[in-house]
């Protein structure tokens, strides 16, 4: 049976971080709040008037669905909930921030039906927290994360490497920090410095080449000690809790991502939402076009995205799957992917390609190689 995964998108926050790019506003007032969860509704009342799909994932992401508040997320799932067919283990998230946890919030996005909560707490380092614009301190987000605990059995929690100023002793003391407060999922993000950021705007210095690989590496193998296993470059799980909807994105199965600047890949088609919140709301209730960015070639003919996506996740590819579902040999990337083995760079176990960890580091360039050797028109 084909399931789908639904994102909605939240895009609010209480202050943008200094090296966020993502679409977001700061107006918090319940009139723009409201008429954005009025737009969202009517999105879902759009898309399932005819047609009930099978849903195991709903993923609330932003900005930061917690300041739009644990009444609005309730309505907004109970709106979905009675448009969708849910599977009977569906695995719902909603994304926080640690200054936005309360007890409040908990109870209600429990009694919602969330079961997942993924919460950004991007360095155990109050410093580094600082100059990354946080709006929490350390002891805040360990006790946001403490207060979830009590009602959520699955969380996740989102730490940055490379930061200004940041050694490797530094990288690895905020690692050994979230490892012991023992999430289920953890995911590790490079810093990358976005063009128009503050970040970006006052010059910010990274750690050299060489000692982010080493913060990289170093931190695959702590994790792997403490019970993680990577699943996908910046992703590790613990007792098999990977993201079953972020896992849809890799695995090339159809989400469908509703509000404002969200990306679905769905009927067979890619596209994305306008990316700002007036013209999104007075669009949608206005019954005009709010898509951008649609992209008519079916993505499954693609073969150059396939290996794309699936040399992100530590599974790998099959080739023979990929022969099925493409109806074109394997070979040429085969006879490539040989140099990278060689080199460290890629593994074949159990008939499957895929990147070490050493290989994860430089992905996009082997992506890239591969993906021209064989597509030289582009994915
Ligand atoms: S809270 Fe998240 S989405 Fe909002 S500005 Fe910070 S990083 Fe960006």
């Amino acid at each position: 049976m084909e399931t789908l995964g639904i994102y909605v998108h939240i895009p609010f926050c209480k202050k943008k971080c200094d090296y966020c790019d993502f679409y977001s506003v700061c107006d918090l007032s319940d009139r723009l709040m409201d008429s954005y969860l009025d737009a969202l509704i009517e999105q879902i009342k759009d898309y399932f008037a005819l047609y009930k799909p099978t849903v195991d994932t709903i993923y609330i992401g932003g900005g930061t669905p917690s300041v739009f508040g644990g009444k609005r997320v309730e309505k907004l799932l109970k709106e979905l909930k009675s448009h969708v067919q849910l599977t009977n283990n569906p695995e719902i998230t909603v994304e926080v921030n640690p200054e936005s946890v309360d007890q409040k919030l908990c109870k209600r996005l429990r009694s919602a039906g969330v079961n997942r909560v993924s919460m950004g707490v991007q360095s155990a380092d109050d410093g580094q927290l600082k100059a990354l614009g946080r709006l929490h301190d350390y002891a805040g987000a360990e006790n946001a994360y403490n207060l979830l605990r009590k009602y959520f059995d699955n969380i996740s929690l989102d730490l940055i490497y490379a930061l200004e100023g940041q050694s490797l002793e530094s990288w690895m003391d905020s690692l050994g920090k979230i490892v012991s407060l023992s999430p289920d999922h953890i995911s590790c993000y490079c810093l990358k410095v976005e063009e128009g950021t503050p970040l970006a705007a006052r010059g910010c210095v990274q750690p050299s080449e060489d000692i982010q690989a080493d913060m990289y590496l170093k931190a695959v193998d702590f994790l792997a000690q403490a019970g993680y296993k990577q699943y996908e470059i910046s992703n590790f799980a613990r007792n098999g809790r990977i993201s079953r909807h972020n896992s849809k994105y890799w695995d090339l199965s159809e989400y469908l991502g509703l509000g404002c600047g969200a990306h679905s890949f769905y009927g067979g088609r890619r596209f994305s939402f306008i990316k700002d919140v007036n013209a999104f709301v007075s669009g949608v209730l206005g019954k005009q076009p709010v898509a951008e960015d649609v992209d008519e070639v079916a993505y499954i003919s693609r073969p150059g995205e396939y290996v794309m996506l699936k040399l992100r996740t530590a599974e790998g590819i099959d080739p023979d799957e990929f022969e099925r579902r493409f109806t074109m040999s394997f070979k040429t990337f085969e006879q490539r992917l040989e140099k990278y083995i060689e080199g460290g760079f890629a593994k074949r176990e159990l008939g499957r390609y895929s990147l070490t960890p050493k290989g994860f580091l430089v992905s996009n360039a082997i992506i890239g190689d591969l993906v021209n050797s064989v597509c030289p028109s582009g994915i």
